[in-house]
């Protein structure tokens, strides 16, 4: 039950039609986190599926590990049944769907959108952030103004079912962010981050999110600081996060892990002392989700989060599939 565990072999038929509504999961056979393997595609939750899968496609067929990262996530943007990134993405406690996403490339280049209305791609925006700015961050209006200016045109976020949750939180406007969104059969999970590492080892990550559900209006989560929700170094590794952004903020959760790596920890120990700095220095986390996800340059992966119910998607050998992450509540 809490195991199940989710293969699509390359051969298999497209998992595209899938995103939005349930995933079919079956047994698979074990996976060896610590295996090193290239290229490789890991991301979080189960809409990793079909990112990952659009990532590998773009890989195989001669991208660029950037435009893999990029395309992988856009997939889980465009899709209106998930009600946590882009279009369909639940909107803050005044009604308004507020984007924050972040890109990083295995140059070491760097950008991110925050606060960013009526555009459904904020990850492409964020990438001409990094490519056609002197900037790193933008964020609300003048992220709009810079998007519309690039060609990206505007669109209302707020799809009817959306704000049909909204309407029903309204009622008692109580706001405690829900533990594994994945286990709300209608809220349909969280961020995605997705980190591709290429046959030649070369890293780069994407990060994308509406945040969480029913935030302060003005609300910026980790997903779009770097370092926080996203961080690659092209020498080491990659790492990314999900969960309650601002406990993964107050550690610098995604630097921590690179850290970790570089200073000789795999990507499975470094996830894990990360976590438990967030248990050793926040209350909160008892309560709270975070998980993350890492890979280095070897291919290797690892992912730890606080609670149980965090999995994450790993496409590595020509098989894409699930794993339950371990936890340490
Ligand atoms: N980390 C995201 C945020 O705090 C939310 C999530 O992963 O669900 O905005």
């Amino acid at each position: 039950m809490n195991r199940r565990k989710f293969i699509e072999k390359t051969s298999a038929a497209g998992l595209l039609g899938l995103i939005g509504s349930h995933l079919k999961l079956d047994a698979a056979p074990a996976f060896n986190p610590g295996k090193k393997a290239l290229p490789v595609i890991i991301s979080t939750w189960s809409h990793g599926i079909p990112a990952n899968k659009e990532a590998m496609k773009v890989l195989n067929s001669g991208g660029n590990v950037l435009d893999a990262a990029e395309k992988g996530v856009m997939v889980v943007e465009a899709d209106p049944g998930n009600h946590s990134v882009g279009i369909g993405g639940l909107p803050d406690r005044d009604g308004y769907v507020t984007l924050d996403a972040s890109i990083i490339g295995p140059d070491g280049n760097a950008g991110s959108v925050c606060f960013l209305q009526n555009i459904v791609h904020p990850v492409s925006v964020a990438r001409l952030v990094m490519e056609k700015t002197p900037h790193v961050i933008l964020a609300g209006e003048g992220a709009l103004q810079f998007a519309v200016e690039s060609g990206f045109k505007e669109q209302n976020l707020l799809t009817p079912e959306a704000e049909k949750f909204w309407k029903e939180w309204l009622k008692k406007s109580d706001y405690d962010p829900v533990i594994n969104w994945e286990n709300e059969p209608n809220k349909y999970h969280d961020t995605i981050g997705l980190l591709a590492v290429d046959k030649d080892g070369d890293i780069a990550g994407a990060c994308t999110t509406s945040g969480l559900a029913f935030k302060m209006h003005g609300r910026v989560g980790d997903s779009p600081i770097i370092g926080a929700g996203l961080y690659v170094d092209n020498d080491v590794g990659g790492a990314t996060a999900t969960g309650m952004g601002e406990l993964v903020l107050k550690t610098l959760g995604s630097f921590l892990v690179v850290e970790l790596m570089r200073n000789g920890r795999s990507p499975q120990q470094a996830c894990e002392e990360a976590v438990m700095r967030i248990v050793k220095k926040d209350p909160e986390s008892k309560k709270r989700q975070v998980g993350y996800i890492a890979v280095n340059k070897n291919g290797e992966t690892g992912a730890f989060s606080l609670q149980p119910g965090f999995n994450y998607a790993v496409y590595q050998d020509g098989e894409n599939r699930m794993i339950d992450s371990k936890s340490h509540y």
